[in-house]
Parts: structure tokens; sequence; C-alpha cells
């Protein structure tokens, strides 16, 4: 069983930082959040009073932040993990921020002598509880070969993407489509009605033939069809606008920086960004079907 020291112990990291817990690695973890560390503690993990005390004793350490500034400030800063980590620790951050900065910090991790691997999830906290995340590992072969049995803990499908940042790329490359698709979705379930056609007629027919896609047949953002999705309960997310618009901007200032001409990734985008000044982006990001609908 490994020393563990885990960083960011909100909706996501806290239940990660758990299952790391309960299969039985010994897990100090920090947060600003004095309820998460509370929390932490009742399930078999260890409260530190900062991110010193939780990464200096561990073999392996994870971090779960918000947004790139974060990562930089919790990996580079005074007493943050390369001044505390011990050497050979492994770091593993698995937060979603833009590939120039996973690039960078984990350049500066090499440089101080310890290995990084990116390695963003999809799978929500739903999959963070049940321990059924995807990973999406950028990073060396020995990196990755050593951090994948940390991340099966708490995952079911671990993927190794490439170099260093190659995670952070499959992520927002996903989730741009993902954007896009469920726009294309609402519309053709939208134009199909007011044309006369049953939304389930149309669901039976366009998810057995060339229009299928996860957007329609997992999560149907048209309510009835898929009596799981969120369309049914009021859009209450799920995987909220707030978040997809996150992933499809940090996705357009990576095209920007590869000077890739992505117009549908741009338009999904600016769709999310009305929704979100809306005051809309609580709301599950399939349930931008109501903007289009004009009900926003
Ligand atoms: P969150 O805001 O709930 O949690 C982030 C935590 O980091 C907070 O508890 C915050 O206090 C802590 N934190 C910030 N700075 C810190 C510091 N300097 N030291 C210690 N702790 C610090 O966010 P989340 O929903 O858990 O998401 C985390 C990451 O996972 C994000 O990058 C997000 O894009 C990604 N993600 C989230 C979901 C989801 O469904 N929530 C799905 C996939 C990926």
């Amino acid at each position: 069983m490994a020393e563990i020291g885990f960083v960011g112990l909100g909706n996501m990291g806290l239940p990660m930082a758990k299952n790391l817990a309960a299969a039985g690695h010994n897990v100090a973890g920090f947060d600003h959040v004095d309820a998460a560390m509370r929390e932490l503690g009742t399930a078999s993990g260890t409260a530190a009073n900062d991110i010193a005390a939780a990464v200096s004793q561990a073999e392996i350490i994870v971090t779960m932040l918000p947004a790139g500034r974060h990562v930089e400030e919790v990996y580079l800063g005074d007493a943050g993990v390369l001044a505390s980590a011990k050497a050979g620790a492994l770091l593993i951050d698995s937060s979603t921020i833009d590939v120039d900065t996973a690039r960078r910090v984990s350049g500066a991790a090499l440089n101080a002598g310890f290995d990084m691997v990116d390695a963003p999830v999809s799978g929500g906290v739903g999959g963070a509880s049940a321990g059924t995340l995807t990973f999406m590992v950028g990073g060396s072969d020995a990196a990755y070969r050593q951090a994948q049995p940390v991340l099966e803990v708490m995952g079911k499908n671990i993927f190794h993407a490439g170099a260093s940042g190659n995670g952070q790329v499959a992520k927002i490359c996903n989730n741009m489509l993902l954007g896009i698709s469920m726009i294309g979705t609402c519309e053709a379930f939208m134009l199909g009605e007011k044309l006369g056609l049953d939304a389930q007629t149309f669901f039976d027919i366009s998810s057995t033939a060339s229009g299928q896609c996860w957007s329609m047949t997992s999560y149907c953002p048209m309510p009835g069809p898929v009596p799981a999705s969120p369309a049914n309960n009021d859009y209450q997310a799920g995987f909220t606008a707030a978040m997809m618009l996150k992933d499809l901007v940090l996705s357009q200032e990576a095209a920007q920086t590869a000077t890739c001409e992505t117009p549908m990734g741009a338009r999904a985008t600016s769709l999310y960004q009305q929704m979100s000044e809306a005051g809309a982006d609580g709301l599950d990001f399939s349930g931008i079907m109501r903007m289009l609908q004009g009900e926003i």
C-alpha cells in the first residue's frame, strides 16, 4: 500500500481520495475547505495542515484543482509540491487545465527531478464516487506505468494519450466534440418536432441510423426517449453548462495556440457563453435545448 498525498478535495477530489483510502492506501489530504478535510478524516484518511504536510511523506501525489492557475500555485509555490515532495515521488495532476500550463508545470517537475503525468478525467462526480472514471494520461511510458495501479483504484478506463500534456489535449478535444454534438442533437430534435415528427419516432430512427451519437442515445436532450437523461429531471446537472463552457474555452485557447481553425467549436463556445450570460449555466449542459427553444 502506498503513501499518497492528495491536494484539492472538492466535488471530484474528495470521493477520489476516499476511494484511495478505502483501498487501503495511506492518504494525507489538504484543501482550504474544512468540511472536506473532516470528511476525509472520517473515511480513514488524514487531514493535513498544508500542502507540505500532505505531500512530504508521499510516494504518489495527486491533485484535483479548479484551473491552471491553481495547479501552478500548488506545484510551483514557495511551500508547494515541488518544494516539499520527497525524492522519487510520482506527481499526478487530474485537474482539467490548459495544455500550456500542464506542459510548463510538468517541465518544471522534471527539472526538479520528479516524474509527472497529466491525467484529466471524464465521468463526473458519479464516476468519481463509484471509482469508474476514465483517465486520459499524458507523460512518459515509465510514469504512466507507475501511475496506472493508483488510477485503476479511482477509474475503470485508463488511456495513455502520449507525451506530457496529451491527456489534456484528449480531454478538451473530446469535450469540444461533445459540446458540438449536443447542440446538433438539440437542433435535430427541435426541427423534427416543428415539422411534425414525434420525438420518440425520430429517436427510434436516428439512434439506429447515421445521426446516432452519445448525446442522443445516452444523454438525450429531448425529454422522453432516454429516461435517465437530465432532460427528464428539469435539466438538473449532471455536467453543468458552466463546466462545458470551461472546457470549450480551453479548446479555443488551444486552437489559437495551434493555429487550427475550429469553427464549430467556436460557435459551440459562443452559444454556451450566451447560456452563461443568461444566468442558466448551473443547468445541465443538455439544458442548452431550452435556450435554443427560446425559453431562456
Ligand atoms: P471543486 O471546485 O469542487 O474542487 C476544487 C477544490 O480545490 C476545492 O475544494 C478548492 O478549495 C481546492 N483548492 C483550490 N486551490 C487550492 C489550493 N491552493 N490548495 C488546496 N486546495 C485548493 O471542483 P471539482 O468539481 O472537484 O473539479 C476539479 C477539476 O476536475 C476541475 O479541473 C474540473 O474541470 C475537473 N472535472 C470536473 C468534473 C465534474 O463533474 N465536477 C468532471 C470532470 C472534470
